[in-house]
């Protein structure tokens, strides 16, 4: 499949510091890969990629093929714009702290422009104090307290799995944002005096009192950003409540547009 080579997704670096089992490293390449994700960095594994390592990616041992082997985690990092931490504990020193579905956003937000990291402690320990230090961000899973400390892969799934949510909504709302062909101030303008001789017309509006309800209703009508095009369809069902206009209570032929006030 032709991937385009800098998605976001690419951006974004697993890093791994001392994981002592192979078999973890081949797990999260294999998290990393259902997700779309790629870019594996490694510091100080403690075990070279073996048969294990590559029997647990399960078809994901293309990721470990091309991990980085780093001998430090500032190594790790270079050139990465936002850094976030997991950390399966509470930890004494006061950072910004994230759930899963935050430091997706806060990841993604950042990886549009450049490169971005997350950061996994060893199996045993976790992350330092001061590895921590170097992150921007720490996240935590909310896990029970009493037993709060996933697997390394089962920690990486959780967060493959919100960045490629959270880069699938993304992508979905694209058609959605699209800029609008918003109706201009003056076209509204002509809206609103046709609404308020309309509402007079059919025997809706007092033109004398209707100042109240015209201001309700552009607050409405603004709230809702209409386009051109749905501009027209209203002026169009005006024209026809004009055209059918049963002499209401109010009607009066030669009634000046209806005011804001
Ligand atoms: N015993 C270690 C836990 C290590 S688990 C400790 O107490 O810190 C290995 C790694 O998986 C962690 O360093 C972290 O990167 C990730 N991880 C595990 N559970 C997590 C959780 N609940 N929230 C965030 N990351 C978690």
């Amino acid at each position: 499949m032709n991937v385009p080579a800098r998605r976001p997704l690419d951006r974004i670096r697993f890093v791994l510091v001392e994981t002592t089992h192979s078999g973890n490293i081949g797990a999260v390449a294999r998290a990393m890969k259902n997700m779309g994700l790629r870019r594996l960095d490694l510091v100080s594994p403690q075990q070279p990629l073996d048969a294990e390592a590559i029997a647990r990616a399960s078809g994901a041992d293309d990721l470990l093929a091309a991990a980085q082997v780093h001998p430090d985690l500032v190594t790790a990092l270079a050139g990465c714009r936002r850094v976030i931490g997991s950390s399966a504990r509470h930890r004494a020193i006061a950072w910004p702290l994230v759930e899963p579905q935050e430091a997706a956003r806060l990841l993604l937000e950042e990886a549009r422009h450049g490169d971005v990291a997350l950061v996994f402690g060893r199996e045993s320990s976790g992350l330092s104090n001061e590895e921590l230090a170097r992150c921007h961000y720490l996240a935590h899973i909310p896990t029970d307290p009493g037993f709060s400390s996933l697997n390394l892969a089962a920690a990486a799934q959780v967060f493959a799995y919100e960045l490629r949510r959270n880069w699938l909504e993304e992508d979905r709302a694209v058609p959605v944002s699209a800029p609008r062909d918003l109706a201009p101030v003056e076209a509204l303008e002509g809206f609103f005096a046709h609404l308020n001789q309309t509402l007079i017309d059919i025997g809706f509006a007092d033109p004398d009192q209707c100042g109240k309800l015209a201001r309700r209703l552009r607050r409405l009508f603004q709230r809702a950003e209409p386009d051109r095009t749905e501009l027209n369809i209203l002026r169009g069902i005006l024209s026809a409540a004009q055209g059918r206009k049963s002499l209401g209570r109010f009607a009066r032929r030669d009634a000046p547009a209806a005011g804001e006030e």
